[in-house]
Formats: structure tokens, sequence, C-alpha cells
């Protein structure tokens, strides 16, 4: 199946009390598809109303709180964002803030997302509303939001949500910036979606609202959401009635996880196109570079995944040869991939795959460094920051153990020894070591001495306290951090 139009996913941002849930009341209310349902039975935090006979599904969350935590996650929920204006109050600091959000929403991955402006509660009497609108057009375009009156791409349409004046023009513009935006969906391909509420129920157990924003969930599949698996059990819509399955930009209510994911968490890899972006950004970022390679093998649980996979880190190449690949093959990592890693000296880069036990300590006796992903953005993300570090630095570092400075004592004439509580990894002699004060590295040094309470030791873990000497003698100060590391 190709292609086809998805309905737009419409999220409510705006300064509190200027009427976002009296609108989000308002339309779910007055909705046609609702109604034929009989009204809401449950609140799963987003819903669809059918208006023209074309469906648009909003995201009933208001709250930065929410969106920002899915902003975080890299994943653009929405497709379309409204902000609310009260006319009587115009821009105030939320609106701002939400502005803001709007304006980096899509992050490092995505597009800016289309906005529409509401100005609302244009029933109040008392309120010259040409004059307040002028002045709320003249507010957003002072933040780079210009309007279509002054030949912006901003339309900005005056309601009440308390009367239902002016909302169905809001429908009208949220199914035009749709088509204009071309929103696309496959229900052909496995589903890729976002956590947007999730909780425990005393009876039910996990709970959680996904948004299906590409392919088709069913139920009975076997999903993995933000390192929760589970095999869904039972599926509703937000009238609560149950369903089979849910295509693109369905909200859907998802029981049998077997805990509760994070809001924001994503499931399976988010859509074609977005991927397509988060690598574009890379390809541009390495366009400044010069000839560094970065070998990888991968190992990942489907040859899909490898395509995938492959195909995105593949677009680094287009340029100059950035990412080579030794060896992708499906299946868990084992010796034998450790073994050829260190030979060629390649990472190991696994997606939804196991490390065996073998491996795992041929990989810390050879120095491998493995890296283990159930999330392609995440894999993407740690691949992007690696390879530019290695264009950067022109070398691969891992850091294997940090300590906090937290006191000083004087040791003979001239020197001093750090009182250290380990906070990660391992510190043992021999390594490099280095001080950092606020990410700024102050000294590179080797251990003269370490010291577990009295008693001189080769190594120290996360969790114990000692002394360090460090040789050349650093000037430290209490507050910086000693990192061991390897240049890979
Ligand atoms: P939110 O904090 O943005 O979700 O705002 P609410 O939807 O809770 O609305 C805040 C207050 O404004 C409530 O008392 C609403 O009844 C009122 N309100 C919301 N929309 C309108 C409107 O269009 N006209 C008038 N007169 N009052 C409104």
């Amino acid at each position: 199946m190709a292609e086809q139009f998805r309905p737009p996913v419409v999220t409510i941002l705006g300064h509190v009390d200027h009427g976002k849930t009296t609108l989000l009341d308002f339309i779910r209310k007055s909705s046609v598809a609702v109604k034929e349902h009989g009204g809401i039975t449950q609140h799963i935090g987003a819903y669809q109303v059918l208006h023209d006979n074309k469906l648009i599904t909003f995201i009933d969350t208001p709250g930065h709180a929410a969106f920002e935590k899915m902003r975080s996650r890299g994943a653009n929920v929405a497709d379309i964002a409204v902000l609310v204006v009260a006319i009587d109050d115009g821009i105030m600091p939320q609106t701002d803030e939400a502005i803001k959000h709007i304006q980096n929403a899509g992050g490092a991955y995505g597009t800016k997302v289309p906005l529409i402006v509401a100005v609302n509660k244009i029933d109040l009497p008392g309120i010259d509303k040409n004059v307040a609108l002028l002045k709320i057009k003249k507010q957003l375009a002072d933040r780079k939001i210009n309007p279509e009156e002054y030949g912006g791409d901003v339309p900005v349409i005056p309601l009440s949500a308390k009367t239902g004046e002016g909302v169905e023009k809001l429908l009208e513009m949220i199914l035009l910036v749709a088509e204009m935006n071309e929103l696309k969906g496959d229900p052909s391909l496995p589903a890729a979606g976002v956590v947007i509420e999730a909780t425990l129920d005393k009876f039910k157990g996990s709970v959680a609202t996904i948004l299906v924003k590409n392919g088709t969930l069913k139920k009975g599949d076997q999903i993995m959401v933000g390192g929760v698996k589970g095999k869904i059990r039972g599926m509703f819509d937000y009238n609560h009635k149950p369903l089979e399955s849910a295509g693109p930009s369905t909200p859907v209510e998802v029981l049998g996880l077997e805990g509760v994911p994070a809001v924001g968490a994503v499931l399976g890899e988010l859509p074609e196109i977005k991927k397509a972006e988060a690598v574009q950004s890379l390809v541009d970022k390495l366009k400044q570079g010069d000839t560094k390679t970065l070998k990888v093998v991968i190992k990942a649980d489907k040859q899909g995944s490898l395509e995938a996979i492959e195909e995105s880190l593949g677009k680094f190449n287009e340029e100059q040869k950035v990412v080579d690949f030794v060896l992708s093959a499906t299946g868990d990592i084992g010796e034998e991939n450790i073994k050829l890693a260190a030979t060629v000296g390649a990472i190991v880069i696994g997606f939804n795959v196991k490390v065996a036990t073998n491996a795992q300590k041929l990989a810390e006796n050879e120095h491998v460094l493995i890296r283990t992903y159930n999330i392609i953005y995440e894999l993407l993300d740690d691949v992007e920051e690696v390879v530019n570090t290695l264009l950067e630095v022109g070398q691969l570092e891992e850091v294997l153990g940090k300590a906090n400075i937290i006191a000083e004592f004087p040791h003979g004439k001239t020197e001093k020894i750090a009182g250290c509580r380990m906070t990660e990894g391992t510190i043992a002699k021999g390594q490099k070591i280095r001080i950092v004060r606020e990410g700024v590295v102050v000294g590179e040094v080797k251990l003269k001495s370490l010291k577990k309470v009295k008693e001189e030791v080769n190594k120290v873990e996360k969790g114990n306290d000692c002394g360090m000497l460090f040789d050349p003698p650093v000037d430290f100060a209490i507050g910086d951090t000693v990192e061991s590391f390897r240049v890979i």
C-alpha cells in the first residue's frame, strides 16, 4: 500500500486562562464523530473530530511540559500548532514560552511546525475588537510570527471558544494547512508512534495512550516502547470503542504493556521523512569535515532494521566516506564480531539485539566499544556525536570512570592529594587521566598514587572514596572532575 493522506495532528498551546481547555472542549462536544459514538466516555489525552468529512486529531493535553517532554525525545508529535491568545490580554509570558516551543519543535530532526493563531474570547464585551486584534498582530510580528495580512504565512483566526463563533473557520484552516503540508502516512508499515499519556491502573495495569504517527498498530502486536515491552491485549479509541487496528494519526489507548512508558517514548521507527531530515542535518555538518572514517560492525534483529540503519548511516557517505560498514548482519553480538572489530579498529553497534556474555568479556579485554539500542533515533544521535567528535578531534575516546574532587590534603612540601568520590565506572593506575573544570580540561595527568582509606590500590570503582596524587602535580580545585579515558 502506498502513502496516503493522513489526518493532521494538532496541539493547542498558549498562556494559562486564555481558553485552551474551553476551545478543546467546544471542538470535541460539537464534533460529529463524537456525537455519532454517543459522546465521550473516557478521556485519553487525544481525540479526533470530523470536519467536512475529514478527520483532525487533537492532542488534548495542553501544557508545555508534556510538549517539551515529547520534543526532547525527538518525537515531533504535532503537525500543526494552534496558539491561543486571549483578545483582552494579548501576548503573555506563557504565550512567548509557547512560541519558543513551536519554533523549536522538531528540534534537530524536523522542520518548523506550521502555526495558526487563534485570538480567543472575541465575545467579551467592552473591547474594541479591531484595535485589540491589530495590537496582537503587531505583537506577533515583533516575534517574527508574520500574520498573513502582513504578507507572512501565519493565519490569525478571531474566535470565541465560549460561543463557538469562528471555531469552524479554525477547523477549515487546520485542514487547509494540512493539505498544503501534504501530510502522508503509509498504513502498510509497522506502527511508529509516540506515547502521549501513560499511567498504571489498579485494575487494568499499564494503560498508555499512543498516537500512531505512521503505519498500523494491531491488537496482538508485540511492541517495545521506551524500553517497555508488551503485547497489545486491548486497544480502544478516544470514545473507548474497542479497535482491532489503528492507522496513521490515530490516538489509541493500549493495554498490555509490562510497565509504564515515559511520555514522549517512541514506538518503532519514526516516519521515513523524519529520518531523512535527521540524516540530512548530519550530512550538512559532515560536509565541513575532512576524511576520517568511522568503522562500524552492525548487528540488528531483522534484515529490515539493518537496511534502515545502513540506509540512514549511509547518507553520511554522500559527500565523502565517513562511515565504513565492516559488517552488517542479523543476530546477537557474538565473540567473532568482537574479534573482527578489534582487528580492524571498529566500534560495534547493536539494534534490538543482545550481547553474548563471552563477547562482552572479550570486548572489555580487547577494548572494543559496544553500544546497543532499541530506538533508532538514539542510535542516530549517538553516531552523530561520535562522527562529529571524530571530525573535530580526529580521534574517539571512551570515558572509563569519573570522580568528583571533594577535598584536598597537603602532601609533602609542594604537592596535594585530591580527596575524591567516584561517581561513574572505574579509575585505575596506568589509565589516561584528566582534570575537568566546568567542561574544560585543565590538565592531563597520570596517577602517582591511589589510596582507598590508607591502603594503596590499583583501581577504584563507582561509590568508593579515594585519595589521588597526580603526576604532574596539577593545581586542581574542589569541585573539579577527574576522568579516566582511553582513545579508541
Ligand atoms: P486554559 O487555561 O487556557 O485552558 O483556559 P480555560 O479554557 O480554562 O479558560 C479560562 C477562562 O476563560 C475560563 O473561565 C473560561 O470560561 C474563559 N473562556 C475561555 N474561552 C472563552 C471565550 O471565548 N470567551 C469568554 N468570554 N470566556 C472564555
